[in-house]
């Protein structure tokens, strides 16, 4: 028989990710503000506290927190020198053709599903708010995985809003009916 190991608290692996981000400079509002930008042409009803409120739910992911988790911790133990090589030379400088970091980001954005996944690759193309900063601060510190977890955040919570609204309008559908 297995022995049963001890499972971490959800509530533990969410705190450690909001920190985790905090602590790379990452503020949820700034996530937020990329989920407007993707959301508001489809509902101009949309307000900042609805985002920042979906980013936040987003967070209690298990998916999502453990790929912001080991994204993260890659990138700061890279900062330190801690990667062996070749692997410490390919993360520092962020080789285009590296491609694990999209990976990680990419499949943890699938529970929102086809949507998340448009998302995902227009934010990883077109680099909007945040993202663009963390991308281009090349020299100061290893982003090479966070730059792709805030893209995979912001486009599960767009994703997440996305099919919310199409929920409560046909709530207000059925309603009328
Ligand atoms: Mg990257």
């Amino acid at each position: 028989m297995m022995n049963k190991k001890n499972v971490v608290h959800s509530s533990v692996v969410e705190a450690a990710t909001v920190e985790a981000l905090e602590r790379r400079g990452v503020k949820l509002e700034a996530i937020a503000e990329i989920v407007y930008e993707m959301q508001v042409p489809y509902n101009t009803d949309l307000t900042m506290e609805s985002c920042l409120d979906s980013v936040k739910n987003v967070l209690k992911k298990r998916e999502l927190q453990h790929a912001i988790l080991v994204g993260i911790e890659l990138d700061e133990l890279c900062e330190q020198g801690k990667l062996s090589e070749p692997l410490q030379e390919i993360v520092e400088s962020d080789e285009g053709l590296f491609g694990v970091d999209e990976t990680i980001a990419l499949g943890a954005v699938f529970t929102y599903g086809s949507i998340a996944v448009t998302t995902f690759g227009h934010l990883d193309k077109n680099k909007i708010g945040i993202i663009n900063e963390l991308d281009t601060k090349k020299g100061k510190g290893v982003n090479t995985f966070l730059d792709d977890l805030v893209a995979s955040i912001a486009a599960s919570a767009a994703s997440r809003i996305a099919h919310r609204s199409r929920d409560e309008e046909e709530a207000i559908e059925s309603l009328e009916d």
